[in-house]
């Protein structure tokens, strides 16, 4: 049995739902409670959590070869990715690598993994086992951060994820969470020493779940979370670079460059989308539905894009 989003599970027809966006990639799970204790997750070991919930999502599981029928049938219909995510269990990367290579022989899809990573050795061997990309978690964006949310050393982290940067150019991926704690500055200058090293960024917005450690923690801002998004999209695109950046009291109050070259460059709402690895749309991984969408999963409409570029101002 392997567990799929609610939304993956739809996409491929496992189950009915009505949805605002289909996943463009499809999110699998391995493994089911998890050995760290990150205190945003319902998987981490002291949370109260129904079975089979990460992130907002339920995770309903299923035969893993219907799944792989599936999934090929899938890729005919334009779906662009697999993502694996697995948590921390004892013996876990010898299951995550076992089944990575189950499904890159039966499928044709890039395949990205979102799992604990030790060591380069261990990288190596999930890379040999098929993964197109890796993704090393640093979640938080401060030591202090990822100290007091995940436990465990943050420049360790960090410096394993330069280090696999380094042995596997252009294969790396991590996560940002937004609405931690930082500020806008702490997120900004940790962006682009990620951003230089060549290693492509998800970023996410804060949920608090239920169950979780920071279940009474509020979301971040939207104004702060699109002030984020739109440094990440023209830091990545090579449009501004850090040191023009401007802070005050820690929030971003200038891209260094004017107000209409800067609707200009985001005038097409891409800054606004999901960011992640090529084809991840992750829809309703921040957001409920109805609720602000931190991350469209799909391309904006004219007033959301307006709306979205009203918002970089705001406090
Ligand atoms: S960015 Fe998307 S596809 Fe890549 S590891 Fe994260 S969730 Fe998976």
């Amino acid at each position: 049995m392997i567990r799929l989003s609610l939304g993956t599970a739809a996409r491929l027809g496992l189950l009915r739902l009505r949805t605002m966006a289909q996943p463009t990639t499809a999110y699998l799970l391995h493994g089911e409670g998890c050995l760290r204790n990150c205190a945003f997750c319902p998987q981490a070991r002291e949370a109260r959590r129904p079975a089979g919930r990460l992130g907002r999502v339920t995770w309903p599981s299923f035969p893993l070869d219907q799944v792989i029928c599936r999934l090929q049938q899938a890729r005919s219909k334009g779906l662009q990715r697999i993502c694996l995510q697995a948590v921390h269990e004892r013996g876990g990367s010898a299951a995550v690598a076992a089944l990575s290579r189950q499904l890159k022989s039966a499928l044709s899809l890039p395949l990205s993994l979102s799992v604990p990573v030790r060591s380069t050795g261990e990288a190596a061997v999930f890379f040999e086992a098929g993964a197109e990309r890796l993704s090393i978690a640093l979640d938080a964006a401060s030591a202090e951060l990822y100290e007091r949310y995940k436990g465990g050393d943050f420049q360790k982290q960090l410096r394993l994820l330069l280090h696999c940067a380094r042995l596997w150019p252009g294969r790396l991926s991590t996560h940002l969470i937004c609405g931690l704690g930082e500020s806008e500055e702490e997120l900004a200058r940790l962006l682009e020493l990620l951003l230089q090293a060549g290693i492509t960024v998800g970023l996410f917005a804060f949920a608090p779940l239920k169950g979780t450690a920071l279940e009474r923690r509020s979301p971040p801002h939207p104004a702060s979370y699109r002030r984020l998004q739109a440094l990440h999209y023209l830091l990545r695109r090579g449009c501004i670079s850090g040191d023009d950046l401007i802070f005050r009291e820690g929030r971003l109050i200038s891209y260094g460059i004017g107000d209409g070259e800067l609707e200009r460059l985001l005038g097409g709402g891409e800054a606004f989308q999901t960011s992640g690895c090529p084809g991840c749309n992750r829809p309703y991984f921040n957001e409920r539905p109805g609720g602000f969408i931190y991350n469209y999963p799909r391309p904006l409409e004219a007033p959301e894009i307006a709306a979205a570029l009203t918002l970089l101002n705001r406090e």
